[in-house]
């Protein structure tokens, strides 16, 4: 797959010229700008990469076991999904920021931002064709399906995070491991899959020991982030807008050892997570919902609970069984976290059952009360405007405990804190 190009594009570049990484389905094509409901292009944004000492014991480590330098997180920007009560609103709900644009103008724009456009730096505000096709169907709240519809040419808005290479991702990756992160940490990755599979390869991530990574790159210098240009040459961007033609001696002859982990919503299409077999270590996936009502009201995502199944059932296949390393690391594996939600026991309780009697102990569990009422959920849903209680998250743990889970992280006291939340200024990107 590395490598090989069909009438002149990388497989990436074919995907991302129709996308369908996700259920959305939109087929945008991000290639020349156009976005759908995740809200960015074929370029890869990105908000923060740091050590994040606040995921999961087995994944960011802790002090007494000697390995909390933790996990190495990269948070992409844009997001598939549009939870109200997302922890990093400012990053993954991309919005709007210009309605006043002309159809001319915009289009010469997204043309001018191809042509001319290498030195963006962070947060440029850039344009882009907004894609109707096929997103207004079930899975889009109805104010998403409005703004769409008031949107339907052609709009302007600015993307959260500094736009960078595959390359460079590959650099980050490998400046995380030298740092000292237990893994890499993906964090919101499913618009970015095709691009993160190339650079994960690009730093050699799971190549067997007796391959030369720089003989690789020599080999596949087409996977290097180059995307095409209007015109028909390539471009090539890293995180400060230099244009960088071919790896440099800072990724040759390293390789990126340590495991990686996809840390993502859930809603995922089985085709895409196939893209990540054999690069992936972990899936670190949320299961928010089995109620139907819940995940259109809150995520605008009706079918969430069809396509987590599907999802989760392609995740155990790839990493049927965990795997920690003897310092408590987890080195493979499929954990789900469960994000309790106020006055939805229900809820839980159902998600809980469906995975325990399908996967039983294969799988850990992560079941947060963390949830924390931010102003977007509280206005538009009152309900959500409270965090849960004690007695609710007990009645979730003493199911879990009465059907016969056993591997389960839970979490005590008040987590509820802002503190967990970094600020995506760009660090390390
Ligand atoms: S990743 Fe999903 S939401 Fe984004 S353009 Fe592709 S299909 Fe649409």
């Amino acid at each position: 797959m590395i490598g090989r190009k069909y009438k002149g594009l990388t497989e990436t570049e074919i995907i991302m010229s129709a996308c369908r990484l996700c259920p959305r389905s939109c087929g945008a094509d991000r290639l020349h700008g156009e976005t759908g409901v995740c809200g960015v292009p074929a370029d890869i944004y990105a908000g923060r990469a740091m050590l994040h000492h606040w995921e999961e014991p087995c994944i960011s480590g802790t002090a007494e076991d000697g390995t909390d330098g933790g996990a190495g997180a990269v948070f992409f920007s844009g997001c598939v999904l549009k939870c109200v009560y997302c922890q990093n609103y400012e990053l993954s709900h991309i919005r709007s920021s210009s309605r006043t644009r002309t159809r001319q103008n915009t289009i010469m724009s997204v043309h001018d931002r191809h042509s001319t456009d290498s030195t963006a730096g962070p947060s440029d505000t850039i344009s882009h064709s907004y894609h109707t096709r096929e997103i207004t169907g079930e899975g889009i709240c109805e104010d998403q399906v409005s703004e769409n519809h008031l949107h339907h040419e052609q709009i302007g808005y600015q993307i959260p995070g500094k736009r960078i290479s595959v390359e460079r991702l590959a650099e980050i990756f490998l400046e995380l491991q030298e740092e000292g992160a237990n893994n890499i940490d993906l964090v919101t990755p499913t618009q970015y899959i095709p691009q993160i599979a190339d650079a994960l390869r690009l730093a050699g991530h799971n190549l067997p020991d007796d391959i030369d990574v720089s003989e690789k790159l020599g080999n596949d210098r087409e996977i290097s982030g180059e995307l095409r240009n209007s015109d028909g040459t390539n471009k090539e961007l890293t995180g400060d807008g230099k244009s960088s033609r071919r790896p440099g001696n800072h990724i040759r002859n390293r390789k990126l050892t340590i495991p990686v982990i996809c840390n993502c919503g859930g809603y995922e299409r089985v085709e895409a997570l196939r893209l990540l077999d054999g690069l992936v270590d972990v899936y670190l996936t949320d299961f928010k919902y089995m109620d139907h009502e819940a995940a259109r009201k809150y995520s605008a995502a009706a079918d969430y609970p069809e396509r987590a199944e599907e999802a989760l059932a392609e995740m155990v296949r790839q990493c049927p069984e965990a795997v920690f390393a003897d310092n408590g690391l987890i080195q493979k594996g499929v954990i789900v976290r469960h994000l309790v939600l106020p006055g939805m026991v229900h809820n839980s309780k159902d998600t809980i059952r469906y995975i325990y009697r399908t996967y039983g102990n294969h799988v850990w569990f992560s079941l947060m009360n963390q949830y924390t009422p931010y102003a977007e959920a509280a206005k538009r849903f009152p309900e959500l405007n409270r965090r849960v209680t004690k007695r609710e998250y007990n009645a979730v743990i003493d199911y879990a405990l009465s059907l016969g889970v056993e591997n389960a992280y839970m979490q005590e006291g008040a987590t509820q804190k802002e503190s967990f939340i970094p600020s995506f200024d760009g660090e390390g990107i």
